[in-house]
């Protein structure tokens, strides 16, 4: 099925806004089955609307439009697609009254323009607006079916979803279905990890299996889908051998993120974990806080940048940072020790490195970190060099942090 999206706005194209709608609405496709073969932004003047629609009905079965519903001048999608379809507008009484009680229900006058929103296209189908004003339109443009959509992502997103999306599977159904699992790895690279999949994998790819790789900052995201009669099974073979061979590095599928399952891991064993933190200025913290149930394991975190603070706080010893350096096994070891002493808890886990770009040796480049993790029975501490920007370093090297301590917790 030939898929294509129109995103409209000046603002796209003068990198003012970034187009989301672009990747949220390819990704809500291809999560339903769909794939979309096209994709355009363009200004929002009449010309550039008719020439991409156009353009789109040639190829396309199904052309999604965004944006310029709105009630202000520059809002002319609709409009301007009408015209091109050569449909006259005609005033829905029902979006009429919606538009009245959305100004209603805020206790604000109507701006008399706001009234041009209830100007549909004959032959449309109006797709109520639950979060805003503007409906969205369903309409056929010559051989395709054209979507309108608002948009404001607040908007956009759920209209897409409750509304469009069972439109979409209506009249566009999946012969046999269609399956597809998210599994979320960190730990390895993209190309490695393709390596160890690519053989176990090779005769459900012959089956009709798809599997794309998603290379992030610290992760890399596997998805295994296909399409047709027996989809469900065959990902699930896949997802049992790419779980198997992976088994290391995945720690989770879909939307799911190492802080959460780290501590859900830590909630359900009951455990708590304490965080010495140099070289990431509390960032780890920052991400297991961002977690809903976090104070439930986490006691405290201490960032100890200088010498003088592990040592007073986390009673790093002298002897260890003239010997081998604030960047060493030695004393990530005891930076992780210390803090399981000081908060009690059962785990402790602490990072020290150079983030750069000035710092670093030629025993020690800038990008050299070591990540430790205490338990009441051992400490381990791992080598890494990280060669990223600050911002970056921080996150992969907390990723790492948080990896140890995960692989810990499910042994
Ligand atoms: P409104 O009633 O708010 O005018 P509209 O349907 O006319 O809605 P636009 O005017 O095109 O939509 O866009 C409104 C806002 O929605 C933009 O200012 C922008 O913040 C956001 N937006 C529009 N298109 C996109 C996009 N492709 N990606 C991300 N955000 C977008
Ligand atoms: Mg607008």
């Amino acid at each position: 099925m030939n898929i294509e999206i129109i995103n409209t706005g000046s603002e796209l194209l003068l990198g003012r806004v970034l187009n989301t709608h672009q990747q949220w609405l390819c990704r809500e496709l291809a999560d339903a089955g769909y794939e979309v073969r096209r994709q355009v932004a363009i200004a929002d003047t009449g010309e550039a609307i008719q020439e991409a629609v156009k353009e789109a009905m040639a190829r396309a079965e199904l052309i999604i439009v965004t944006g310029g519903l709105g009630p202000t001048s520059d809002d002319i999608t609709r409009d301007k697609i009408a015209d091109l379809l050569e449909v006259d507008l005609h005033e829905d009484p029902e979006v009429v009254e919606h538009v009245r009680q959305f100004f209603l229900r805020r206790k604000r006058p109507m701006p008399e323009r706001t009234r041009i929103q209830a100007m549909v296209p004959d032959g449309a189908e109006v797709i109520k607006n639950h979060h805003g004003t503007a409906p969205g339109l369903v309409i056929p443009a010559g051989k395709s079916c054209l979507v309108m959509l608002p948009g404001p992502p607040r908007e956009l997103h759920p209209m897409f979803e409750n509304q469009i999306l069972p439109i979409i599977h209506d009249r566009f159904p999946q012969a046999g279905g269609f399956a597809s699992v998210t599994l979320k790895s960190t730990g390895v690279g993209e190309s490695l990890m393709e390596e160890m999949l690519n053989e176990p994998l090779k005769e459900l790819v012959a089956e009709g299996l798809v599997v794309g790789f998603c290379a992030r900052t610290g992760e890399v995201d596997i998805r295994l889908a296909a399409n047709g009669e027996g989809s469900e099974d065959l990902v699930s073979r896949a997802e049992v051998i790419t779980r198997e061979i992976g088994k290391e590095h995945i720690y989770g599928s879909e939307d799911e993120i190492l802080e959460q399952k780290v501590v859900e891991l830590l909630a359900a064993q009951g455990k708590t974990l304490a965080l010495a933190e140099s070289c990431t200025g509390g960032y780890i913290g920052h991400r297991i806080t961002n977690v809903s149930g976090a104070s439930a394991v986490l006691m405290c975190g201490l960032v100890t940048y200088s010498n003088e603070a592990k040592q007073r706080l986390l009673g790093v010893k002298t002897a260890t940072l003239e010997a081998h350096g604030a960047v060493s096994e030695p004393v990530a070891k005891e930076m992780a020790e210390g803090a399981l002493r000081e908060a009690g808890t059962d785990f402790a886990i602490s990072v020290t490195g150079i983030a750069g770009p000035t710092g670093g040796t030629d025993e020690k480049p800038v990008g050299t970190v070591y990540v430790g993790l205490a338990t009441k029975s051992s400490t381990i501490a791992k080598h890494r060099i990280n060669s990223f920007d600050r911002e970056t370093f921080k996150f992969v090297t907390a990723q790492q942090a948080l990896e140890l301590l995960r692989q810990e917790l499910v042994g």
